[in-house]
C-alpha cells in the first residue's frame, strides 16, 4: 500500500487531467539517466549498448528539465543501474525538492555503502530490484551472491528509516510457490510493498527462451496471486494485479509512462524504440499511437503484459467511471485475498522447471572497479 499523502497527490493530478478533457496524459516518468550496470542479466534489454552509449549519463538539470516538461507527480528511475551515476544523489534531492514521488530502482549492490548520500523522505522511495528466492535472483541476475547483497542493502535502508520497496520480473520457469515463498519473505525484511510484473520480450536480451507468452503468464499470475497471504502488500494498482491474473482485460497505455533517456523521449515506451523526440510535446504529437498495444496487431506488442504499458490502464478506468471508481475503492477498502480452489489445485501440482547451472555473464565486478567507474 503506498502512503495516503502519495496516493492522494495521484489521485487528485489525474482527477485534474480528466477535468482539463486530456485524453492522453503521463502519470510516471521513466527517467532513465544511465544504462551503465554493475550486472548483466540474461533478460536484461538495456545493457546491451556499446562503451560509449554505457559511458553517458544525464545532468541532473537534464533530469529536472524531463520532470517539469511531462508534468508526472511521480518518478521512476531505472536503468542500468541508478547508483553508477556519480551525481545520483544530487538528482534524487532535487526530485525530492520538487515534491515528486521518486522510486529509485536499484540492484542493491551498492545500496549500503552509499546510503549515507540519500536523505529518508516521503517522497523517496528505493525500489529494489529482487526476481525471487535466493537461488532463482541469483540464476536471473547471472551473480552468485547477488540475493544476499540485496537482502543486506534492503535491510540497512529500512533499519536507517527510507522507504523500500522491491520489483520484481519473472520469466518462464518461475516457480509461483517460490515466488509466494519471496513474497513472504519481503514482507518479514521490512518492505513497504511490492511490485511485481512479467518481463518483456526484449529482441536484444541474451536469453531469449526466458519470455512467457500472454495464457502462461495469466495461468503463473492467477497461481501467485490467487489465496494470497493478507500480509502481502502490493505498490501497483490493484485492478493491473488482476489484469495479471487474467480478470480484467487493460489495452496498453504507453504514453502513461514515458521514458526520458541520453537519446531524448524515447517513442513509444520504456520497452520499444521508434525513434526519439526531442521534446515531451514532439513526443505526444508526433507519436503514431495507434501502431501500438496489442489491438494494434503489431507483433512486438502481442505478448506484453507489463507494468510499464498497463498499470496507467489500471489507473485511467479507475478515474474514468463512476464504476471503475467504486470497483477500485472496494478493492482498497477491503483488501481481497482472492480465494480460488482452481488456482490452489494449479499451485499444488506446480513443477518447477529446472534450469542449468548459473552462467555469470559478466565477471563478478568488485567494489573498487565500481568506485572507479563511478566517479566517487
Ligand atoms: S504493448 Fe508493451 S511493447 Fe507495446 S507499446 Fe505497450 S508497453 Fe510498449
Amino acid at each position: 500500500m503506498v502512503p495516503i499523502s502519495q496516493a492522494w497527490t495521484v489521485a487528485s493530478y489525474v482527477l485534474k487531467q480528466k477535468l482539463m478533457g486530456r485524453k492522453r496524459y503521463p502519470l510516471v516518468l521513466m527517467l532513465e539517466p544511465l544504462f551503465r550496470c554493475n550486472l548483466a542479466c540474461a533478460g536484461c534489454g538495456k545493457i546491451q549498448y556499446p562503451a560509449h552509449i554505457l559511458k553517458a549519463e544525464l545532468t541532473p538539470e537534464e533530469c529536472f528539465k524531463a520532470v517539469e516538461e511531462c508534468g508526472t507527480p511521480m518518478v521512476s528511475i531505472p536503468g542500468g543501474e541508478p547508483l553508477l551515476h556519480p551525481q545520483m544523489p544530487e538528482i534524487v534531492a532535487g526530485l525530492v525538492a520538487r515534491k515528486k514521488y521518486v522510486y529509485m530502482c536499484t540492484n542493491a549492490l551498492l545500496l549500503k555503502e552509499k546510503l549515507h548520500l540519500f536523505k529518508p523522505s516521503k517522497y523517496l522511495s528505493f525500489s529494489v530490484h529482487v526476481d525471487g528466492e535466493r537461488e532463482h535472483h541469483d540464476f536471473g541476475v547471472c551473480r552468485e551472491g547477488g540475493y544476499d547483497i540485496a537482502m543486506g542493502g534492503i535491510k540497512a535502508a529500512v533499519a536507517a528509516g527510507f522507504r523500500v520497496t522491491t520489483n520484481t520480473t519473472l520469466f518462464d520457469g518461475a516457480d509461483p510457490n517460490s515466488v509466494r515463498r519471496h513474497f513472504d519473505q519481503m514482507m518479514e525484511a521490512g518492505v513497504e510493498s511490492m511490485m511485481v510484473s512479467p518481463g518483456y520480450t526484449y529482441d536484444k536480451a541474451p536469453d531469449q527462451s526466458k519470455f512467457l507468452g500472454k495464457a502462461r503468464s495469466r495461468r503463473m499470475f492467477r497461481a501467485i496471486l490467487s489465496n494470497r497471504n493478507p500480509k502481502w502488500e502490493f505498490n501497483t494498482h490493484p485492478l493491473f494485479s488482476e489484469f495479471l491474473m487474467g480478470k480484467q482485460n487493460f489495452e496498453c497505455t504507453p504514453w502513461g509512462m514515458p521514458t526520458f533517456s541520453i537519446f531524448g523521449w524515447q517513442k513509444p515506451c520504456y520497452l520499444l524504440q521508434d525513434g526519439y523526440a526531442d521534446t515531451f510535446q514532439e513526443l505526444m504529437e508526433t507519436t503514431e499511437w495507434g501502431n501500438y498495444g496489442a489491438k494494434s496487431g503489431n507483433p512486438q506488442c502481442a505478448n506484453c503484459m507489463v507494468h510499464s504499458g498497463h498499470e496507467a490502464s489500471a489507473v485511467d478506468y479507475n478515474f474514468g467511471s463512476l464504476k471503475g471508481f467504486i470497483e477500485t475503492a472496494k478493492k482498497y477498502m477491503f483488501k481481497p485475498t482472492y480465494e480460488d480452489a482452481d488456482a490452489m489445485k494449479l499451485l499444488n501440482e506446480w513443477k518447477p522447471a529446472s534450469h542449468g547451472p548459473l552462467v555469470q555473464i559478466a565477471p563478478p565486478v568488485k567494489s573498487a572497479e565500481l568506485q572507479e567507474v563511478s566517479g566517487d
